[in-house]
């Protein structure tokens, strides 16, 4: 799995940092941003891309 943020979508409510730290945080533009594209726990990042109120981050 690889993740990426749509930075259109996403409106910086942080939940995704607050769910998984290690592969998401606060971008200077106050919208999220990832910082670990590979690697991580993938049920954690399923979990966060699920509750991501806009959609705004994508698998593939
Ligand atoms: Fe942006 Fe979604 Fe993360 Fe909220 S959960 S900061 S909308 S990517």
């Amino acid at each position: 799995m690889k993740v990426s943020i749509d930075k259109e979508a996403c409106i910086g409510c942080g939940v995704c940092v607050s769910i998984a730290p290690d592969v998401f945080e606060m971008d200077d533009d106050g919208k999220a941003k990832v910082i670990k594209e590979e690697g991580f726990d993938e049920s954690t990042v399923q979990s966060a891309i699920d509750q991501c109120p806009t959609q705004a981050i994508k698998s593939e």
